[in-house]
């Protein structure tokens, strides 16, 4: 052996372990006969498979998962057949059944026409980003879930009721449907609070929230909490007649919740008003004037007397028998 054959050697080895000593997993695989060539001894400690087993672009492509399989190998293929440089992320299989997120990040090594001559590749074992990428995900989930959520009643909040309410008129416009909203708004609260205490008060908003999810009718009616110890109800594609007669069962709902209030001064139980406005809205309609004519119909039925409803300007509604 030649000292230039003994270096060159001494060399080789020194490549050889810093390969087999990374965590990234080393491979190559001859393009001409779609086998490998090499695979480092690292694969056999992450998946399980002795570096024997990986014989042929089969073997890797049996070892992905079924829902993978097919775009990895497809982009795989392609990339390589360019000429280009590419990363894939996948599920492999483990020897145990078990499946383990992978980066495969792959060099085309191509023949001076350009044609792939080998790949050469890393493996790294991502799993560990995965979950928490899947962590985040639930995280980022729950918090949006939460962002739309009154934290105190559980019902949708103002948040939620802008964005709905945004989508339903423009539905409404576009199919020419009626929509209508019920504004409410529990009577004497102020009086409810300085009698009970302020607790006590958050649990009547809680009770109130529970009582009128009763006159919801379906997934698109949404209840939300405006503000305070006021509520709304969004009706798409309900019209004057059945909105007025859904704003007297959420009056309706509330009373027969039976909540006493000692310092209302319109008998001993809590009750509420509310104002109700219906709109099939054109180009030229507006939401806020909207939402304004129902808050004054709710400060109609206040002057009136409160626990009542008001849906037009000039009838007032008695309380049904
Ligand atoms: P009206 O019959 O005219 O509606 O009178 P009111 O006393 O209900 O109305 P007002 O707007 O004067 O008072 C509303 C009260 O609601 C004042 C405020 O302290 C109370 N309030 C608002 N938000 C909350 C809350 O989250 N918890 C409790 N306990 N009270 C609240
Ligand atoms: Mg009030
Ligand atoms: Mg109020």
């Amino acid at each position: 052996m030649s000292i230039d054959d003994a270096i060159l050697g001494e060399e080789v080895g020194l490549y050889k372990t810093l390969l087999e000593s990374t965590r990234a997993i080393p491979w190559k695989i001859d393009w001409a006969t779609l086998r490998f060539a090499y695979i480092g001894p690292q694969i056999e400690a992450l998946l399980g498979w002795s570096p024997q087993s990986w014989a042929t672009v089969q073997d890797w492509c049996d070892r992905i998962h079924p829902e993978d399989r097919e775009w990895v190998f497809n982009f795989c293929v392609s990339q390589s057949q360019a000429g280009i440089d590419h990363e894939a992320d996948y599920r492999a299989l483990r020897k145990d059944g078990q499946f383990v997120w992978i980066r495969d990040v792959v060099h085309v090594v191509r023949n001076p026409d350009g044609s792939p001559n080998a790949l050469i590749g890393f493996m790294f074992d991502i799993s560990e980003r995965k979950r928490t990428e899947e962590k985040l995900l639930d995280m980022q989930r729950e918090l949006e879930e939460l962002s739309y959520k009154d934290g105190l009643t559980g019902v949708a909040n103002r948040r939620r009721f802008d964005k709905v309410m945004d989508v339903e008129w423009r539905e409404a416009r576009r199919l020419r449907q009626p929509l209508s909203v019920v504004v409410l708004d529990i009577d004497y609260f102020k009086q409810y609070n300085d009698h009970y205490g302020h607790l006590q008060g958050d649990e009547c908003l809680k009770r109130v929230a529970g009582a009128l999810s009763g006159a919801l009718r379906g997934p698109r009616d949404l209840l939300c909490r405006f503000g305070g110890e006021e509520f709304v109800l969004v009706l798409p594609d309900t019209d004057e007649g059945v909105a007025l007669s859904l704003a007297w069962r959420c009056l309706d709902l509330v009373d027969k919740a039976l909540i006493p209030h000692a310092g209302a001064a319109n008998g001993n139980r809590l009750t509420l008003s509310a104002g109700v406005n219906t709109i099939v809205p054109k180009e030229h309609d507006e939401l806020n004037p909207f939402i304004a004519v129902a808050d004054r119909r709710l400060y109609a039925a206040k002057e009136r007397g409160r626990a009542r409803v008001v849906s037009d300007d000039m009838v007032s509604r008695e309380p049904e028998p």
